[in-house]
Order: C-alpha cells, then sequence, then structure tokens
C-alpha cells in the first residue's frame, strides 16, 4: 500500500475542488504547504465537461438566492463576496454574457475552463491522484493539537492535516459522483438532508404523451399539487418517451419531491402570451379561413401539426369533418385545452438523468468559512451541500465560489501551524 502525506488532501477534482485546491495554493505561493486533489475517475473535471452542452454556463450575472433552494441558501451572503467570472478572468478565461444573464467562456468550451485550472493547479503545485476512490476516513490527532485524519482510498493510505470534501453529489454517476463522499460523511456523522435528483426530467402516463413523442412546445408550465398551482416557469417543454422535459420542467422538478404524496401535474399554457378571449378569437379567426379543411389542419398554423392533432383529441369529444362546422362550444373546449393541458406526475427520471443532486451537509453544520464545525480542519463544498439552484449557471458558480472559499479557510488555518 502506497502512503501519502498533505497538509491539504482535497477530496473530489470537479468544480469545487479543483477551485478549492487554487484558492488555497494561491494563499501559499511559495509552496511552504503541501496540496493534493484525489478524485475517483481517471482525470480530474470530467463532468465539467459536460456542463453547458459542452460550453460551461459558469455563472449568472442575477444571482439572486430565490434561484436557490435547500438550508445552505443561508451560506450564499459568503459566497456572492467571491465573482466566478472575476476568478476565471484571473485564470486568463475571458467570459460574457450570453444576453439572458447566463455568463459562459468566450470561447464557450468546458474544455478550455478545464484546461484553465488544471494548469493553474500544476503551477501551485498541487498534486493530482487520479483513479482512487476514497473509502474511508478516520480522524487521529497524532501531532498534539493540530487535526490530522487518514484516509483510505483502494491502494493509498494518505494522511492530511486538513480536508476538503469535494465529491459532489448522486447525479449522473458515469461523470464521477456516485455518492460514496456523501455516504463518508453519513460514517463521521455529518448531518445531511434527504438526497432526491433535483433538475431531471418528470415522468408522466406514458400513453398520454406518447403521440408528442419527439415534439417541443413554448409553453408556460405550471406545477400544481392536488389542483393548487405551487410554481410556474416559462420555457421550451420537451415530449419524450414517457417523459417531460426542457430547462422549464427541470426548474420545477424539486417540487415533485416536495409534493409527492400528493396528486401532482403540470399544466402547459400552450399560447402564454394571449389570454383566453385572445386565443378564442385567434381560433375564430382561423376557423373562419380554414373553413373547408379537414380539423386536423385547423391548428397547423399556430402549433406544429402533431401538437395542433393531440390538441384536438384531448378535446375527448369527436369533431364534425370541416373545420368551419366546429361549434363555439367545442372551440371554447379546444381554448381550454390549449390554455391548460394537463400531464400527472408520476415520478421523474431518477439520478442518471438529474442535472443535480438536491439535500446533502445541511447548513448547520457549517461556520461561514465551509468549515464542518464540530470536527476541526474538515471543509465541505459543491455539490455536496444542501442546496441547489435552477439552470443557468448557479449550481457551477455555487461550487466553484464554495470551494474557493473552502480553499482560503483551510489555507489560512494551515498558517497557524506552521
Ligand atoms: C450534464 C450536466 C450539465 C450541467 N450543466 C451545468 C451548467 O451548464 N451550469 C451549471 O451551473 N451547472 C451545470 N450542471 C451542474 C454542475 O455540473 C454541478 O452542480 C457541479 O459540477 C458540482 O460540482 P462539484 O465539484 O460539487 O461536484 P462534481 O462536479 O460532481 O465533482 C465531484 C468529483 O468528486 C469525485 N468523487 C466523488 N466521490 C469520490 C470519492 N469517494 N473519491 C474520490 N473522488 C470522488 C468525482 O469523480 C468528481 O470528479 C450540470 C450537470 C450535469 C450532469
Amino acid at each position: 500500500m502506497k502512503r501519502k502525506k498533505y497538509d491539504i488532501l482535497i477530496i473530489g477534482g470537479g468544480a469545487a475542488g479543483l477551485s478549492a485546491a487554487i484558492a488555497a495554493g494561491r494563499e501559499w505561493k511559495n509552496g511552504s504547504i503541501t496540496i493534493g486533489i484525489i478524485d475517483r475517475m481517471p482525470k480530474t473535471g470530467k463532468k465539467l465537461l459536460a456542463t453547458g452542452n459542452g460550453r460551461c454556463n459558469l455563472s449568472n450575472a442575477d444571482l439572486s438566492p430565490d434561484r436557490y433552494h435547500g438550508s445552505c441558501k443561508s451560506l450564499l451572503k459568503k459566497t456572492e463576496t467571491f465573482s466566478v467570472p472575476g476568478f476565471f478572468d484571473s485564470l486568463g478565461v475571458v467570459c460574457e454574457d450570453d444576453g439572458y444573464g447566463r455568463i459562459y467562456p468566450r470561447c464557450r468550451s468546458a474544455a478550455s475552463v478545464l484546461d484553465a485550472l488544471r494548469l493553474e493547479c500544476r503551477k501551485l503545485g498541487v498534486e493530482e491522484i487520479c483513479g482512487s476512490e476514497a473509502k474511508e476516513i478516520k480522524r487521529h490527532r497524532s501531532d498534539g493539537s493540530v487535526p490530522m485524519f487518514a484516509l483510505s482510498a483502494d491502494d493509498l493510505y494518505i494522511m492530511s492535516h486538513q480536508l476538503i470534501l469535494a465529491g459532489g453529489g448522486r447525479s449522473q454517476p458515469s461523470l464521477g459522483s456516485n455518492g460514496s463522499m456523501l455516504d463518508i460523511c453519513g460514517s463521521l456523522g455529518i448531518k445531511t438532508a434527504p438526497f432526491f435528483p433535483a433538475l431531471v426530467p418528470l415522468k408522466t402516463e406514458p400513453a398520454l404523451v406518447k403521440p408528442l413523442k419527439g415534439q417541443r412546445a413554448d409553453a408556460n408550465v405550471m406545477f400544481c399539487a392536488d389542483g393548487s398551482c405551487i410554481a410556474s416557469e416559462r420555457g421550451e417543454v420537451q415530449f419524450t418517451d414517457g417523459l417531460l422535459s426542457g430547462i422549464c420542467v427541470f426548474d420545477l422538478s424539486y417540487l415533485y419531491e416536495e409534493y409527492r404524496n400528493s396528486k401532482c401535474e403540470l399544466r402547459l399554457d400552450l399560447l402564454p402570451d394571449m389570454d383566453r378571449n385572445e386565443t378564442e378569437s385567434l381560433l375564430k379567426r382561423i376557423r373562419e379561413i380554414r373553413r373547408d379543411t379537414s380539423p386536423d389542419d385547423f391548428l397547423s398554423g399556430i402549433f406544429t401539426r402533431p401538437l395542433g392533432i393531440y390538441i384536438l383529441k384531448r378535446l375527448n369529444h369527436k369533431l364534425p369533418e370541416t373545420t368551419g362546422k366546429i361549434t363555439d362550444t367545442d372551440l371554447s373546449g379546444i381554448v381550454s385545452v390549449i390554455k391548460s393541458l394537463s400531464f400527472p406526475v408520476i415520478g421523474n427520471a431518477g439520478y442518471e438523468r438529474s442535472q443535480v443532486t438536491g439535500g446533502g451537509i445541511i447548513a448547520d453544520e457549517f461556520d461561514d468559512g465551509f468549515a464542518i464545525k464540530r470536527i476541526e480542519g474538515l471543509y465541505a463544498c459543491g455539490e455536496m451541500l444542501d442546496i441547489f439552484g435552477d439552470c443557468g449557471g448557479y449550481n457551477l458558480d455555487f461550487a466553484f465560489s464554495s470551494g474557493a472559499l473552502a480553499g482560503r479557510s483551510a489555507a489560512l488555518k494551515a498558517a497557524r501551524w506552521l
């Protein structure tokens, strides 16, 4: 078994871990403390490469706490003191707003972002150990008052004065984060809120969505529980095998966890820029224009043809053979379907398809510097915490900024022991 020893060891080389390593290393540019980073994957940053469809939406111009969920929202007042675009600027990565507040690297390349992080780690002398999974952490106090942790990872035994936990959640384990670090937290007695897949497609009755497979529609989407609207988001809904997806559905998906014992449904307003009266007038006008056509063509100038046909089917009522003969009563029914097309929510697509994991280490466990209060020398950052944000760069911003603050805290603490 190989043995190693560091002043600071970071477990997890994702967004949070790499940023923690850089922040710690920058506090000690003279290299007088040793910093290691261990990752179970063959290389660090695998998930980062997949973010923003390979373009890496790394922050947002509006980091309002309203866009985050979970007990660790209380830590946002700390992370908002750290500028993620400023951090990347210091690495030579130019960032820009895409016009909707989403901040990307100008080159739109997640690979360039990862390269910049790795280059800086190398420059600061951070040692990378890849392909080793942390299995067990034990606390020792062999050097008097200085804490010491022992980590077992496959064929490695690593001692470190301080540990930064940056192992991510349970989402998309093929990209690295398999939840093993959250399990280790449990074994250290660190309290966590229950985990669940967030930013995830929602499941509906397969037969109900089958005719729409492959279709997309702009809609205002309402998440309803027992008939009451809980929240809504505007955006493009995508219909796939038994699933509704798209950013607006992702952003509402956490509500299924909260209301899973209620009757949940998604209601789609397919003409969100028109009220009911305007929709009815529009349909009456088109009924005139297309009076001699089959009802199958009635709505094809407003929606894709399959969606138009589907809307009429959901009326559950046989229509006359020509559009012109559709009665005002049926037309009013069609308006109701368009303004409130309902799909029951019967589950979500699970961790394999979720972008982030809800739940994690609760806020009460932390001090301001992302240190675990009850265990001296231990820190945690990124998706391991009980917080996640909406789509739009919020999750990476939190991972980079909490990582940097944890890294800086650990480095400043190390100063006391030198
Ligand atoms: C497909 C996809 C696209 C996304 N796009 C965006 C986006 O554009 N913008 C945005 O803000 N967010 C996005 N997210 C979410 C964002 O990627 C995550 O919230 C963020 O990466 C979390 O960073 P992290 O460092 O905490 O965890 P991770 O990035 O998950 O890193 C954790 C690391 O720890 C390692 N690890 C885990 N357990 C162990 C162990 N026991 N021993 C050793 N190593 C371990 C893993 O291999 C991994 O490398 C996306 C997520 C996905 C899945």
